[in-house]
């Protein structure tokens, strides 16, 4: 799943690229898509703005019409000038919005709706959302431990992957964030303390923050995602995908276990994130 970052960083690019440019081509291989698209066309509308939700990107166009998409697993937007090669293969785009200047191609986007601002208000998955951690408005971290106090058996891993509990964390920085505030990933958040959730949360903020602003300076793009304070491309993470090599910290083993339906991979420094709740 991609990291909040990631839909922030391509919603900008797109931004940049779009904004203030009038459609001149809409495609989608979604029948439910078109056929909105058929009665109210998309051709001929100005991108007014591209936006990240959570991990939801919002294309904004001209005349009350919102094009919300998610990409899951494994969905990602690519920006093309027009006639360019693309780097995937054609049946594998979903949607794709083009402009004289840039074109969007979303592939293997698996979720594409078009809304009204009043739909896209009320739709379940994006009203439902937590606060955002690289969202604009102020960010409450008060409201993100009630949230998390509403789930008290399940793993704090667990539960910052939760998009209604926080918006923005995924798979990597689920790891990298409970490594830095040194909590085992499957304590239960009933064995927390206010001090300890709140340390999580601080510790997500600076991390996903850390990001976004990172990738704007050039220094920064041969590095990657990072989170230790490293600029080598092979030590800018602590745990995560680190499975048996030591630690960067005390040089245990970092121990990996797949949880959850999809088998996502937990990793963690067994030594530096220690068990403080009672196994039952
Ligand atoms: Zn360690």
């Amino acid at each position: 799943m991609p990291e909040g970052d990631t839909i922030l960083r391509a919603a900008q690019a797109m931004h940049k690229a779009l904004a203030n440019r009038v459609v001149t081509r809409f495609e989608s291989v979604y029948p439910a898509l078109t056929r909105i698209a058929d009665d109210h066309p998309i051709v001929g509308r100005t991108i007014e703005s591209v936006t990240a939700r959570g991990k939801h990107l919002l294309i904004a166009f001209s005349g009350d019409l919102i094009l919300r998409t998610h990409m899951r697993m494994n969905g990602s937007w690519h920006l093309y000038r027009p006639g360019a090669r693309w780097q995937r293969p054609a049946r594998d785009v979903r949607v794709l919005v083009g402009t004289d200047h840039a074109i969007a191609v979303g592939f293997n986007v698996p979720v594409a709706e078009l809304l009204t601002p009043g739909e896209l208000e009320r739709h379940k998955d994006v009203s439902a959302l937590g606060p955002d951690l690289l969202g604009e408005s102020d960010f409450d971290t008060e409201e993100v431990i009630r949230r998390m106090r509403s789930h008290p058996r399940d793993a704090i891993a667990d539960v910052l992957l939760n998009q209604r509990v926080v918006a923005g964390i995924g798979n990597v920085f689920k790891s990298e964030i409970l490594f830095a505030a040194g909590i085992d990933p499957f304590t239960p958040v009933a064995a927390l303390g206010d001090a300890e959730l709140r340390r999580i949360v601080a510790v997500a903020l600076e991390q996903l923050r850390a990001n976004v602003l990172d990738r704007s300076q050039t220094l920064m793009r041969r590095t990657g995602r990072r989170t230790t304070r490293s600029l080598d491309p092979d030590a800018n993470l602590w745990v995560y995908s680190r499975g048996g090599k030591p630690c960067r910290t005390c040089g245990t083993a970092i121990a990996s276990k797949k949880t959850g339906l999809d088998a996502r991979i937990t990793y963690w420094c067994p030594q530096c994130q220690r068990r403080s709740y009672p196994v039952s």
